[in-house]
């Protein structure tokens, strides 16, 4: 199955009361999970690559190590850049062939945030690829960038409208009450503000911080108009917790094929658990 645009992929999602996961890879065993659960649920789905990975392994490092696994892939796959915060990484993603890219400027002043996003989206639709702006600031940390819970805010209506107007970006990420990591207490996603946005925006919204978010509210969050749900620390627990259960009975074993395995069928299990939850089990078929 050859690669679908990020724009294809989230568009359908929302005219279809969705939503895809997007999930980050780490290296070749987490990448494996991903496309294994893909291929078990016939759900086409989002790999991440992040700022961290980019920093240890490289971003077209891992773009071809997606490319590797592909070649036996048959549902729909895009290789989404997450929270890239310059201009010059976005378009290193767009010529490395990736199929959706992020902007994060949410640490910028509105105009300066607008300006790049903006230039990052004509980019995109220039190369029928998809594109994401980020509006609010979400609480937690993401590849070593914290934001202080108490700098997270709810993203207000009028923000979120003049944003997404002026930059033209296909889906919008908003703080509504989510964080990365996992939360010291049970979050309460702002469903009213999320609604509202909605109305106004009438573009596919973005979750991040999925981890650890209670399946009622990503329900619910979904049926409101969020069409892609970023999921990072719940698989990298998983994963962890895979390895552990097998260096946990033997401390001794080193082959890393069976450590690393047992981490990659963990994660598999979670990431096809989150593709049921977001209903996007079997949607592979409409490509
Ligand atoms: P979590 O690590 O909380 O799942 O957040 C992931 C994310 O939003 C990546 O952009």
């Amino acid at each position: 199955m050859p690669y679908v645009s990020g724009k294809k992929m989230i568009k359908h999602a929302w005219e279809n009361g969705y939503a895809i996961g997007a999930f980050s890879a780490h290296n070749a065993e987490t990448i494996r999970a991903i496309l294994l659960a893909a291929e078990q649920e016939q759900a086409p789905i989002m790999i991440q690559i992040g700022q961290r990975v980019i920093n240890t392994l490289g971003l077209q490092q891992m773009k071809d190590m997606v490319d590797t696994f592909m070649a036996e892939c048959s549902v729909p796959v895009c290789i989404h850049l997450d929270h890239s915060r310059s201009f010059e990484q976005t378009m290193q993603a767009v010529r490395a062939g990736f199929h959706s890219v992020m902007f994060d400027g949410s640490h910028l002043s509105f105009d300066e945030n607008v300006r790049i996003t903006r230039a990052v989206a004509e980019v995109s639709h220039a190369l029928g690829i998809g594109s994401e702006g980020e509006i609010g600031k979400i609480g937690g940390t993401e590849d070593d960038i914290s934001v202080d819970e108490k700098d997270a805010f709810i993203t207000s209506c009028d923000e979120a409208l003049a944003f997404a107007k002026q930059t033209t970006v296909d889906y919008l990420a908003i703080s509504v009450g989510t964080a990365h990591g996992m939360y010291r207490q049970e979050p309460k996603l702002a469903f009213e503000r999320l609604k509202e946005i909605r109305d106004m925006v009438k573009k596919p919204i973005v979750l991040h911080g999925g981890s650890g978010v209670p399946d009622e509210q990503v329900r619910k969050a979904i049926a409101l108009g969020v069409a892609k749900v970023n999921v990072d620390t719940e698989l990298r627990q998983a994963f962890t917790e895979g390895v552990l259960d097998v260096l946990g009975k033997d401390p001794d074993e080193y082959t890393l094929a069976i450590s690393l395995g047992r981490g990659t069928e963990f994660m598999q299990q979670r990431v096809q658990e989150k593709i049921r939850l977001f209903g996007s089990s079997g949607k592979a078929a409409d490509f």
